[in-house]
């Protein structure tokens, strides 16, 4: 059996990330997935490379800082964070990330003055001074009273102002973490997606040994690696209790979850960035001609909470919209669908969801040498998180190989001139651009091709209008019958009408 240096546990952005940035510092990684790449909480955000202004909420009002400092030293530490990663990320893979009009209404009688909002973004440009601008400007009351992007916010009278600014949105997640898995495995990462890890044990000789179930061939497969790194998101704790060792849980789960609906033409490409009345983040996002809006958040364990929004969640974020914008009065029936994860947030004791800590946890001292576990991973900080894994790593245990260029660039399929194309609702997609995926890129199933390889199945109608199409598209590089495409398009229909609440019939 070969040894590798690391064993990678999750094939979300955290796991893939760091797989990519070892192999590249020279360390041999294996990386384990229980389903596709990305198909966890990676797959299910708010898709923001986002600036990190509501870490600065930690501040508000400044008492807090006095009552809860390491909270306030966290939140600036993060937001920091956040604004280097997002010129970095913006910079190195444009392709990926696209610029989108933002506008934060401040009322007179609001939880946040103009002037506290004012300085909250004079804070962020300080703390990140050469990068991305984030074209900060306030349109005063009168302005914003006749401009019709505007003319759907709550009392316009009481408007002291709104402020507008660029922020960044991830064209798409799914796809930034399946370019960071075959970037590691083009550097020489073994990289293997419906392989659930089953149990992590320590060896006698201080090695580790991970047993997988692999989905394919319906047998068990054993990996020998030197260190562990768990980045198993939500369900880090679960891997941890497989090796007995009594490793202390750092996870907390916390469920989010976004509708999407239709909005007026005005809309369209701008977002919204407001507080919910509970005093929470409230987002309204734009996405093809539709727009999301949330999140709903809530504390919960992955596996209970599932991947479905919740009939109470849905209701919640539509009052939450129609309290920012009464006169549009969405109702129930204007849900087109909906989509749900599960933050792997850092435990903290006090705090129901968690703390907002984005950090790597070395279990050395308890009893675990050259195991380690990341929490609190996000999309906007993944590339640190990977420079701060080999960092860690590197303090316990040196690469058994030489370092290798850092591979970070968008993986985008051969040209395809000549390739005939499918209609979908938001575009054409090259027939050749889906086979060439599933002949290398690991695919098992339509929803791993469409949602993942290519964005087709996060259209208007999240695929299912060219389901078919796709499913005889690949059958060949799939090695499925007509009969087998078919009945896996079913499945992809069935599965998505389910999880996304999707109403409408195809
Ligand atoms: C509603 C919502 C909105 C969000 N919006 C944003 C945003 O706008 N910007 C941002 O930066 N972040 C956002 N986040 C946070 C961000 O999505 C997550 O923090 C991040 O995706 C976590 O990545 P991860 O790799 O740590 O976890 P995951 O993506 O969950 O990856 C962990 C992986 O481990 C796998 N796994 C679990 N058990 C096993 C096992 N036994 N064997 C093998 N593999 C296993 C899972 O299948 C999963 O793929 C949002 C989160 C939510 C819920």
């Amino acid at each position: 059996m070969d040894l590798f240096d690391v064993a990678v546990v999750g094939g979300g952005i955290t796991g893939a990330s760091s797989a990519n940035h070892l192999v590249a510092a020279g360390y041999s990684v294996v990386l384990l997935e229980q389903g596709d790449f990305a198909s966890g909480t990676t797959g299910r955000t708010s898709r923001l490379q986002y600036s990190g202004l509501s870490y600065l909420g930690a501040l508000q009002p400044l008492s807090q800082i006095a009552r809860h400092p390491f909270n306030a030293v966290e939140a600036v530490g993060l937001a920091r964070r956040s604004m280097r990663d997002r010129s970095a990320f913006i910079r190195s893979v444009p392709e990926r990330v696209r610029p989108v009009p933002f506008f934060l209404p401040i009322y007179r009688d609001g939880p946040v003055s103009l002037r506290s909002m004012m300085l909250g973004f004079r804070l962020m440009e300080r703390l990140d001074p050469d990068g991305v601008p984030l074209s900060v400007e306030v349109i005063e009351p009168s302005k914003a009273r006749r401009d019709p992007r505007l003319q759907w916010l709550r009392d316009p009278d009481r408007l002291t102002g709104v402020v507008q600014c660029i922020e960044h949105q991830f064209d798409w997640p799914e796809r930034i973490c399946v370019d960071a898995v075959f970037n590691a495995a083009e550097n020489g990462a073994t990289v293997e997606n419906h392989s659930p890890v089953q149990a992590l044990a320590r060896q006698k000789d201080g090695t580790w040994l991970t047993t997988v179930w692999d989905k394919r061939q319906n047998a068990a497969r054993h990996y020998r690696s030197r260190a562990v790194l768990n980045a198993a998101g939500a369900w880090v704790d679960k891997i941890a209790a497989s090796s007995e060792l009594g490793i202390p849980k750092v996870n907390q789960g916390e469920k989010g979850s976004n509708v999407v609906v239709r909005l007026p033409p005005e809309f369209e490409g701008i977002g919204f960035e407001s507080l919910t009345r509970g005093g929470a983040p409230f987002y309204v996002i734009p996405w093809g001609k539709l727009h999301y809006f949330g999140p709903a958040n809530r504390p919960s364990e992955p596996d209970n909470a599932g991947y479905t929004v919740s009939e109470d969640e849905i209701l919640f974020l539509l009052e939450e919209f129609n309290f920012l914008f009464p006169s549009l009065d969405l109702q129930r029936s204007d849900v087109r669908y909906s989509w749900a994860g599960v933050r792997p947030r850092t435990a903290r004791r006090g705090f129901a969801s968690g703390g907002s800590a984005v950090r790597l946890h070395d279990f050395g001292r308890d009893g675990a040498a050259n195991y380690f576990a990341y929490t609190g991973g996000l999309l906007m900080t993944h590339r640190s998180a990977g420079r701060e894994v080999v960092a860690g790593i590197g303090r316990k245990l040196p690469p058994s190989g030489s370092s290798r260029p850092f591979l970070g660039s968008a993986r985008l399929p051969p040209t395809q001139a000549d390739s005939t194309t499918l209609r979908a609702s938001d575009g054409d997609v090259a027939a050749k651009g889906l086979v060439y995926a599933c002949q290398h890129e690991k695919v098992r199933d339509l929803a791993d091709l469409m949602r993942r390889r290519v964005s087709i199945g996060w259209g208007e109608h999240l695929g299912c209008d060219v389901a078919h199409q796709v499913a005889s598209t690949v059958r060949d590089a799939m090695g499925w019958s007509a009969g087998e495409a078919a009945a896996e398009a079913n499945r992809y229909i069935e599965t998505t009408q389910q999880q996304f609440g999707l109403c409408e019939a195809v």
